[in-house]
């Protein structure tokens, strides 16, 4: 274990006190005691002693309370000697079980230790406030030091990559998974900050600061993608809405050279309509609440509330301030390169797509051809984009379409101009790794709620259907020829896009089955570096090259087993993934067996980016950063340890979000934490008033929840009557 002597504040937040760990009263209480883990309905496992063995059952006292319950031998856990307290890595523990892996892991986030490894994991808990252990100091502090040397950090996984990129001449990537809000993205960005300064080539020259030029754009690239691709939804304030896939560039030599970043499947949906609390991009608040009033006026900007796409008007983002976000994102863009005309003109594209959702189209009388009564939006637009307002409208009115060798004018209906589709919105949610059958149904009826050809599911206890009235023949003949209304439940239009939907966000316990399913696919270790083309080298100098992809995956952490050391993923078995893949090729939404140059669905178009994505990572050593979300509420977790998790100044950004959050201990946090996946009777005999007031008051918070849920439901019912009349006015006018 790394230790040190005197440790200062920020050392505090990495090093475990040895003060604290090898008390022998601690071990000679752990011995006499026999303690051991339970599972606990409250806290996943509690401590307890063993008193007495019959047979299948075991007597316990618990160290809580002294209460003495009856558990299954089965479900007793070993408990690891105290010397192992705070362990840095789990891999190192005697009793490698899930009972000490949670409490390992809850003790020293408790002392304010957030990274931990698990074997070659490196596992993170997200403290939802800034910790001093990102300064220059630390990075220097991990710059070349061997992991054991060092506690645990996510400088020491781009540390180890780096060297090992560089010692065995291996492409390396650093793959952070977890759901949302649990850190992929901001750690991802300490991993380029971290080789922004150990890679840079400017590092000691005077006139500039740590980090040169490319490193400076390599960071500033990030603020650019999270104002258009980030959003703000119920689980996160920065919620990535796009898969991103970051490759560095190295010389022989170690300096950074160049980078680029894949972006996939933007969620393009928020930009139209939102759920409740929830923003669509940033880019869209930053603009209207920063721009100064020239800019206003050249960009025709107007209130929130004047614009539909803006569906819940402004929401504010705790601790984050839209005008300032707007002049950073600026900079970061003046930095990138952008003159300040090109950034004008990104903006003019941003307000003219809040403009184009104030157009309203009307349905012409005796014709199903739509007509736009108001053309002031679409001017405002065509002002915008410097396009001729009369070819504007015409082309949406009435757009050109190829038909064999001839060009055609196609009398579009006012529904057909409704973005986006079900088949588009279908493969949006594919990539969500929470989407169910009923999220995807949800969003269908936010989207095409009013549609008149679309039907939401008219029995509320089934969620997942939907219906589309689909005509028969040409719309002229409607009339004549029956429309036929067709149920879909969403479970079967899911199940055949599963595969597609499993390739999306990968889902570490899937992909552990399809590893440990498939050993003997692994690729012989002389495969590894031949697959990359030429031209996807970084140079002839050798493989040199850095990728950072964070992945979503669904659940914590807890609930499925962490990988012991000995199963821990190399490089081979990631031809799990590439295996999903392939199995996308059969079971797209539409049209998969197009011929070349074709038109491709989104989801063809995505697998084969996903494909390419595999290839490339089957050819890197991977280091695998897995992020766990503490709690639901965003909240700051108080220090329970003896080293303490001291509050440290806030700065600006996203990063605190737990500012004024609560801070009193929280029992709840470790259930969320230790989620037992086991089934046990604990017979409890004889309760004190301390336990019989704080399961009333579980009892009470409880009921509050269940109230809570059923408000939630009641105002969902509510919302959705209203859109059923609004929809029968809409039919009726
Ligand atoms: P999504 O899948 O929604 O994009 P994510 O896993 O990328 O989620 P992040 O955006 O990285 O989640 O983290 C969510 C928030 O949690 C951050 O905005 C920040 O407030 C906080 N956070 C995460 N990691 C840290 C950290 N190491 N230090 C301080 N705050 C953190
Ligand atoms: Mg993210």
């Amino acid at each position: 274990m790394a230790q040190k002597g005197q440790l200062s504040e920020d050392e505090k937040f990495l090093f475990v006190d040895k003060n604290f760990i090898n008390s022998p009263v601690a071990q000679a209480d752990w011995a006499a005691k026999k303690l051991v883990w339970i599972p606990s309905e409250k806290q996943g496992f509690e401590a307890a002693s063993i008193k007495e063995e019959k047979g299948d059952e075991v007597i316990v006292e618990l160290v809580e309370n002294g209460k003495k319950v009856t558990v299954g031998k089965d479900d007793i856990q070993k408990m690891n000697p105290p010397k192992f307290s705070k362990v840095e890595d789990m891999a190192e523990l005697t009793c490698l079980n899930e009972a000490s892996v949670l409490h390992n892991l809850r003790e020293r986030y408790f002392s304010g230790l957030i990274y931990t490894y698990s074997g070659l994991f490196c596992v993170v808990i997200n403290p939802y406030k800034q910790l001093p252990i990102y300064s220059e100091k630390i990075v220097e502090m991990y710059k070349g030091k061997k992991r054991h040397e060092m506690p645990p950090h996510i400088y020491a996984i781009a540390d180890t990559a780096y060297r090992s990129m560089l010692q065995d001449r291996e492409d390396q990537s650093i793959l952070c998974t977890g759901e949302s809000g649990a850190g992929k993205t901001e750690n991802t960005k300490k991993v380029i900050q971290y080789l922004a300064v150990v890679a840079s080539s400017h590092k000691g020259k005077k006139d500039t600061s740590i980090t040169g030029e490319l490193e400076k754009q390599l960071l500033q690239a990030n603020p650019i993608l999270e104002a258009f691709g980030n959003a703000k939804t119920v689980k996160n304030d920065n919620s990535s809405r796009f898969g991103k896939f970051i490759r560095i560039n190295f010389d022989v030599t170690g300096y950074i050279v160049g980078a680029n970043i894949e972006t996939y499947l933007l969620e393009k949906s928020r930009a139209i309509r939102q759920a409740r609390d929830e923003r669509t991009f940033h880019i869209f608040y930053y603009l209207i609440a920063g721009a100064k009033d020239k800019m206003k006026n050249d960009l025709l900007l107007e209130g929130f509330n004047n614009y539909t796409f803006l569906s819940n008007g402004f929401v504010p983002i705790p601790a984050a301030q839209d005008d300032e976000m707007f002049q950073e994102t600026l900079e970061a863009m003046g930095i990138m390169g952008f003159s300040e005309e090109e950034q004008l003109s990104v903006l003019k594209v941003v307000s003219s797509v809040l403009q184009l959702g104030n157009i309203v189209f009307k349905k012409e009388r005796n014709t199903d051809q739509a007509s736009m009564p108001d053309n002031t939006a679409a001017q405002k637009v065509c002002h915008l984009m410097g396009i001729n307002v009369t070819d504007f409208t015409r082309s949406i009115l009435t757009p050109r379409i190829k038909v064999g060798r001839d060009v055609v004018q196609k009398a579009q209906t006012k529904e057909q101009n409704n973005p986006p589709g079900v088949l588009a919105l279908l493969d949006e949610e594919c990539w969500f790794p929470k989407a169910t059958d009923k999220s995807f149904v949800e969003k269908l009826c936010s989207e095409q709620g009013n549609h008149p050809k679309f039907q939401k599911p008219k029995q509320l206890k089934d969620k997942t259907e939907f219906s589309i009235i689909h005509y028969a023949g040409k719309q002229r003949q409607a009339k004549a020829v029956p429309s036929r209304t067709y149920s879909w439940n969403s479970v079967t239009m899911s199940e055949r896009t599963r595969p597609f939907r499993h390739s999306g966000p990968l889902r570490i316990s899937q992909v552990d089955n399809t590893w440990k399913a498939a050993p003997q696919h692994l690729p012989s270790p002389t495969a590894r570096g031949q697959a990359l083309a030429p031209e996807e080298r970084p140079g002839d100098a050798g493989p040199r090259g850095l990728a950072l992809w964070p992945i979503g995956v669904e659940g914590p952490l807890v609930g499925q087993r962490l990988t012991p050391p000995s199963m821990c993923p190399t490089v081979d078995r990631i031809v799990g993934l590439d295996q999903m893949a392939k199995m996308t090729e059969s079971s797209l939404p539409s049209a998969s067996k197009t011929k070349k140059g074709m038109f491709r669905t989104v989801g063809q178009l995505y697998k084969e980016q996903l494909g390419k994505l595999m290839t490339t990572l089957r050819n890197t050593t991977p280091n695998f950063v897995r992020c766990i979300i503490p709690n639901h509420e965003k909240r700051v977790r108080p220090p329970a340890g003896p080293s303490g998790m001291q509050t440290v100044p806030l700065g600006k950004g996203r990063a605190d979000a737990g500012r004024g959050a609560r801070s009193e201990p929280d029992p709840r946090l470790a259930r969320g934490l230790a989620r037992s996946r086991h089934s046990v009777t604990i017979r409890a005999s004889g309760k004190n008033k301390q336990v019989v007031a704080r399961e009333e008051l579980d009892d009470e918070i409880a009921q509050k929840n269940n109230a809570l849920k059923k408000i939630r439901e009641l105002e969902g019912h509510i919302s959705d009557l209203q859109e059923d009349l609004d929809s029968e006015r809409a039919a009726r006018n």
